[in-house]
């Protein structure tokens, strides 16, 4: 039993604080803490008379470390479960150090003015955060998150040595709209008009955006185009699972969104180099959020399913072998269930287990790790019973 601080009242965060709602006995007590503070409260009057849980809500600006370090504070959590945006990492990471509170997010620290993501900058705080004696649990989302977590499990029950990941990622929902992010739009056009790359024998090789194309055929969905793009866990993947020669990222794309991408990309919409309009200085990109659909609106919309998984090949008993892991998650049972289209619902419950694997002291070790470094085995069973079932196949189709 204990008190987890979640910062950030957005998509994934509310899907969290509804599954951290329903997991009262391992959280007794919740501070919903963000910039936009009304959007704490409208969730704490719809969850409190639900859950035995008991909720507290904060105004806090993540950016303003003094201001945050004294709120852990004063709160005291266990736990900071950090579902704002990527940008904000490093810096929570300083006010938990500061406070004396282990950490987890779901996305790599990127800067705000570089659209580039990589490990290295939160892989530094390993040494700090062990001499304080605290855990930092990085990614744990559905990709990354789970799939590092599906890649630990392989490893440990069915193969002596992986060495080739395709880490598949297909949202088949149709959500109706010509145009629309199914999380945050900032994050999500960063990183899909980024130059693609994947890792191979000991390098990364760079590829143009979206210049790698294959048809899947998604098991309970059907046949959809996927793209290879760069993807976080590739870099801690290639670092942590022995033998590795190759891991790719592929994630399905409807032909209206690549088509109106382009167009935007043409016009310099999707850009985030600041313009000056009217006397004012603005970021295209962040203008272009403003504009499109809330993504945390289109949850009754939305329908159909997503299918993530990884398919792995390697060695067992010095034959080769071949094995999928994967979850499917209807985009309208997730809306039934917490309000949320099934992006927020599918990053949101890993988001909460992670933070149950640190409370209850599953996972506890000092230190920044990544899921896959860590037994996968609590993990998968908690996904079973919070949400999210999995599924092996061992003869899937490949990936050419
Ligand atoms: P949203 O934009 O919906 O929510 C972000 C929330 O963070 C908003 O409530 C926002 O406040 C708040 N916030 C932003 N900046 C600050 C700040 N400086 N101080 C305090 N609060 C702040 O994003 P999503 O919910 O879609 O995404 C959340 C995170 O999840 C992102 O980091 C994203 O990359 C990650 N993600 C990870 C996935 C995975 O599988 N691993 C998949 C999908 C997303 P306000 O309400 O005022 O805007």
């Amino acid at each position: 039993m204990g008190k987890v601080m979640v910062i950030g009242c957005g998509g994934v965060a509310s899907v969290a604080i509804h599954k951290i709602c329903q997991n009262s006995d391992v959280f007794s007590e919740l501070v919903i803490a963000s910039r936009t503070v009304s959007k704490c409260d409208a969730l704490k009057e719809k969850l409190q008379g639900t859950t035995k849980t008991k909720i507290t809500t904060a105004q806090v600006d993540a950016d303003d470390t003094a201001v945050l370090t004294a709120l852990i504070r004063k709160e005291k959590p266990e736990v900071v479960l950090n579902l704002a945006l990527p940008y904000q990492d490093l810096l929570i990471m300083e006010c938990c150090l500061a406070a004396g509170v282990h950490y987890i997010d779901t996305a790599n620290y990127e800067p705000e003015d570089t659209a580039k993501f990589e490990y290295k900058w939160q892989w530094e705080y390993r040494e700090r955060f062990e001499k304080a004696g605290l855990m930092a649990l990085l990614g744990s989302g559905f990709d990354p998150g789970v799939t590092s977590v599906f890649s630990a499990y392989a490893l440990k029950h069915y193969f002596d040595e992986i060495n080739y990941i395709d880490i598949l990622d297909c949202n088949a929902g149709d959500h109706g709209y010509p145009f629309a992010t199914n999380f945050n739009p900032e994050i999500n056009i960063r990183e899909v008009s980024a130059n693609g790359s994947y890792w191979e024998d000991g390098h990364w090789v760079e590829t143009k955006p979206m210049e790698i194309k294959r048809v899947y055929n998604f098991p309970e969905i059907g046949k959809r185009d996927m793209y290879l793009l760069h993807h976080e866990e590739i870099e801690s993947l290639a670092v942590h699972i022995p033998g590795i020669k190759r891991i790719r990222f592929f994630m399905t794309f409807g032909e209206s969104y690549l088509n109106h991408l382009k167009c935007l990309e043409d016009v310099g919409m999707t850009s985030i180099e600041p313009v000056t309009f009217n006397g004012q200085e603005i970021v295209p990109l962040q203008f272009l959020k403003a504009v499109l659909p809330d993504p945390s609106s289109l949850g009754p919309r939305t329908k159909g399913k997503t299918n993530i998984g990884c398919i792995f090949i390697g060695k067992k008993d010095g034959r080769e072998k071949k094995l999928y892991i994967y979850n499917v998650c209807d985009h309208q049972e997730c809306y039934r269930e917490v309000g949320s289209q099934a992006v927020a619902y599918t990053t949101g419950v890993p988001a909460m287990i992670g933070a149950m694997m640190l409370m209850t002291g599953t996972w506890m070790k000092p230190g920044v790790y990544n899921l896959e470094e860590l037994d996968p085995d609590p993990f998968m069973d908690a996904l079973n019973k919070w949400g999210l079932p999995w599924k092996i196949s061992e003869d899937p189709e490949l990936v050419e």
